[in-house]
């Protein structure tokens, strides 16, 4: 696998200032495949200062230009697609057809969505006798994680150029090869010298950097809702605006009136598709309990079709298995019943976790209450609506959620969610609607309009 043993800052591949590097495994294979330079705070300081430099210029290219590039920006990453699903199978564990149709396909429709924002967005509007201009935010620091490598960067990057700011990446240490091909692509979509700048490395240290950097403007971070914690603190001690995209617990609530053989087979489906590593994951499924052991039953029909290796890839590292692992422990010493899987290694190389379905789950369990980010689906019995919303809404959480049942009922139920997003029956995901969280899984919103409007600031002028 190609690695540049390089930052790209101002346009070119610089040498980093330190020697030291981040090994980059192949989580199926537990074998060294890459390594990427560690930055450090110089090479951040250097990146800061190129986005810094670059900024003026690119705040003031016409909208239509910046579309042009991001139009570019998609296209080139269309001709690399094969590539991108290599390196996201390479270094993630996605299964091929994963990679393809997800890793690779939503960001370039996402970087497509943004040419079109940029080229239609009034960036201009008359409000009594007052002209105000949405004026780009300045230097962002894009910090994200590992789980959907290429498509959360581009939910950063693409509305922050659309909007005209300058952006200085910092990826997540276990995909740092996808960032380093998007990279590429964005060199050959022929934006402007500084304008993108990426820097490798560990969080604690090039990532700490970037967050504290007095040359940065806006801080959009993705992540744990740990680290989100301290970045929003950093940010506030600063008065600079923050993004937190943060972690996850979300419901899935089966309604009496639901399709329950549909309901639970989509949703053991949306839970193990990249081998649970999904923020917005709907890991408690909620069923009333005249038809619990029913719904526990198709869950475990429905779970068999995922073999670790085929169906199922690794995690991402030894430390997430060991940490999932420990949350199935976790849930076995509660009380929970076992239903599908278990702790032990499917196979026995790669980080590989048994796709597991607790019943019997009270929502009060560890399972039931913190983020898992693994291949777990936990079963809640409810008694009534009112019980359902009371569990749905039981959590520090609210990211994402799922309703089934009759549509009026199931709008009903999802208005009264405390969370970002819900489908109804199995709706489709939206590349144009907000995403981002209430509670503690977030502030701010990513991708369409919304997340344009993350990286825009307004001015005001009095006639
Ligand atoms: P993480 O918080 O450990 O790391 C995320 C990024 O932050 C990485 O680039 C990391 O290097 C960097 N980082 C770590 N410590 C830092 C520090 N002190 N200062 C600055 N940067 C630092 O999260 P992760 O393990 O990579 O990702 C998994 C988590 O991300 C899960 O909790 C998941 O729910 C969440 N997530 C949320 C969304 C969302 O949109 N809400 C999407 C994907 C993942």
């Amino acid at each position: 696998m190609k690695a540049h043993d390089a930052m790209y800052i101002g346009g070119e591949w610089r040498p980093a200032a330190s020697t030291e590097t981040v090994p980059v495994i192949d989580p199926a294979t537990e074998q060294v495949v890459a390594r990427v330079p560690a930055g450090t705070a110089e090479d951040v300081d250097a990146a800061v200062r190129a986005a810094r430099a670059a900024l003026p210029g690119w705040a003031a290219t016409p909208p239509a230009e910046r579309a042009a590039r991001l139009a570019a920006l998609r296209d080139a990453l269309a001709a690399r697609a094969e590539e991108i699903a290599a390196t996201v199978t390479t270094e993630l564990g996605a299964p091929p057809q994963l990679a393809a149709a997800v890793h690779t396909g939503l960001p370039i429709a996402v970087a497509g969505s943004y040419a079109e924002l940029a080229a239609t967005h009034a960036f201009e509007e008359k409000v009594g006798n007052s002209t105000v201009y949405s004026e780009p935010v300045g230097v962002v620091a894009a910090i994200t994680p590992w789980n959907y490598p290429l498509h959360q960067i581009v939910a950063k990057v693409a509305p922050a150029l659309a909007a005209g700011c300058a952006i200085v990446l910092k990826p997540a240490e276990d995909t740092p090869l996808t960032a380093q091909l998007f990279a590429e692509v964005v060199h050959e979509a022929g934006v402007p010298a500084g304008v993108f700048n990426l820097v490798t490395g560990l969080g604690t240290v090039a990532g700490q950097a970037l967050a504290e950097h007095p040359g940065v403007d806006l801080v959009s971070f993705t992540g744990s809702t740990a680290v989100g914690r301290k970045i929003g603190a950093l940010a506030g001690g600063a008065v600079k605006r923050v993004a937190l995209e943060l972690g996850g617990k979300s419901a899935n609530v089966i309604l009496p009136s639901a399709d329950l053989g549909k309901a639970v087979a989509v949703g053991i489906a949306n839970v193990m598709s990249n081998s649970g590593q999904t923020c917005s994951a709907w890991t408690r499924m909620l069923v009333h309990a005249d038809r619990y052991e029913e719904a526990v039953g198709l869950a475990a029909a429905a779970v068999a079709k995922y073999v670790p290796g085929e169906r199922v890839g690794p995690l991402v590292s030894a430390g997430q298995r060991d940490r999932v692992r420990g949350y199935i422990e976790k849930g076995l010493a509660e009380g929970a019943r076992l239903v599908a899987g278990g702790p032990d290694a499917p196979r026995d190389t790669g980080y590989y976790v048994s796709p597991t379905v607790f019943a019997d789950v009270t929502p009060d369990m560890t399972i039931a209450q913190e983020e898992i980010f693994g291949p777990v689906v936990s079963l809640i019995r409810y008694e009534d609506e009112a019980d359902a919303l009371a569990i749905a809404n039981g959590t520090v959480y609210g990211l994402a959620g799922a309703v089934w049942g009759e549509p009026e009922e199931a709008v009903a139920f999802a208005r009264r969610m405390e969370t970002g997003q819900v489908d109804i029956n199995g709706g489709r995901f939206n590349p144009l609607a907000p995403f981002g969280g209430w509670k503690q899984s977030g502030v701010g919103r990513e991708l369409g309009a919304h997340g344009l409007a993350e990286y825009l600031q307004t001015k005001s002028l009095q006639f």
